[in-house]
């Protein structure tokens, strides 16, 4: 339970409506910042303006998935003011608090640094990227069908990247019945990815292999679907970059060859918002109950 526990939303999506819920049930005092368009009443949840005064009796502060933008701007569908997350504010939160955020960009990184504050970037933790990496590879595939005029079964298809995305897109095609190969780097992904029934190859040779393809689902954070490599492949090939942008493709280069390729940020939170909210809702809350037990255990 949270009881006693002070947590303050500011701003964010469909995804904080599981997060709040949850702590609200557990019993957390919960205020919102940047929620006034929400029609529904929720029980056990107050809304209050964003002052340095509320931030001074907060134990947490959860931000949106981009915790800030470099100026501050915290985004919020659910009003049409302005949310900024300034210095004074941040200089505000006792030093017991910890701020959570999926990732933060360096204007947060830097303030929580220099405020001595607790910054908690969920989306680099191993289990939220691997509960994150089923709504991603289903957005994925309904992307891929949206765009192609085949069934997946039967598809010849590429996964680039083994990582946990990788890992789960690649399992998802495999189970739809596409013919999967899987691009690595890694030897024990070589000999895993045999193991599951993929095909593996080694990325370096990825120019060979995609001369058949129907499909590429990219998840590889890093340049590596060069013009070169869209060169050998056929115009039918539609690509989906699932790497965080600017992503692994030249989609100057697919244009100019009439390829589709898309990049496609942000897929948990479009297409299965309940389920990522969710996923984050147990995470924090998790975290929160360790934090105040082991402040008990101090006390
Ligand atoms: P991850 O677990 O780190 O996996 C990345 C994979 O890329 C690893 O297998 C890594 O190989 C491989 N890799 C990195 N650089 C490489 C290179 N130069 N050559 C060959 N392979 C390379 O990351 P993840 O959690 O799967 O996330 C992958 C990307 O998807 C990230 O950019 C993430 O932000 C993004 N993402 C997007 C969505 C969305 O909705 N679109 C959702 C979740 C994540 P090693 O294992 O050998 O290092």
């Amino acid at each position: 339970m949270l009881t006693g526990v002070h947590v303050v939303f500011i701003g964010g999506d469909a995804r904080q409506l599981e997060m709040f819920q949850k702590l609200a049930e557990l019993d957390a005092s919960v205020t919102l910042i940047g929620f006034d368009q929400l029609s529904n009443p929720y029980h056990g949840v107050q809304r209050q303006p964003l002052s340095p005064e509320l931030l001074q009796s907060a134990d947490a502060l959860v931000l949106p998935a981009v915790g800030t933008d470099e100026n501050g701007r915290v985004h919020a569908i659910f009003t049409s003011e302005e949310l900024t997350l300034t210095e004074e504010l941040v200089a505000a939160l006792p030093k017991h608090a910890v701020v959570f955020t999926g990732m933060a960009k360096p204007y947060l990184s830097n303030l929580c640094g220099t405020h001595n504050i607790q910054l908690v970037e969920l989306f680099e933790r191993d289990d939220v990227a691997i509960y994150n990496s089923i709504p991603t590879a289903e957005g994925a595939i309904m992307m891929a069908i949206q765009h192609t005029d085949i069934t997946l079964h039967g598809s010849e298809t590429i996964v680039l990247g083994m990582g946990r995305t990788g890992f789960t897109m690649a399992r998802s095609l495999l189970g739809l019945g596409a013919n999967v190969r899987i691009g690595v780097r890694r030897d024990e992904h070589f000999a895993r990815a045999t193991e599951m029934g993929f095909k593996p190859f080694y990325v370096g040779e990825l120019s060979t292999q995609v001369t058949n393809i129907d499909l590429l689902f990219n998840t590889i954070p890093t340049m590596i679907v060069t013009a070169q490599v869209i060169a050998q492949m056929p115009n039918r090939a539609v690509l989906i970059d699932l790497a965080s942008k600017p992503g692994g493709i030249d989609f100057r280069f697919a244009e100019k060859r009439g390829i589709k390729a898309m990049l496609a940020p942000g897929l948990p939170g479009i297409v299965a918002p309940k389920t990522a909210g969710r996923i984050l809702a147990h995470i924090i809350s998790q975290l929160l109950s360790e934090i105040t037990q082991k402040r008990g255990n101090e006390a």
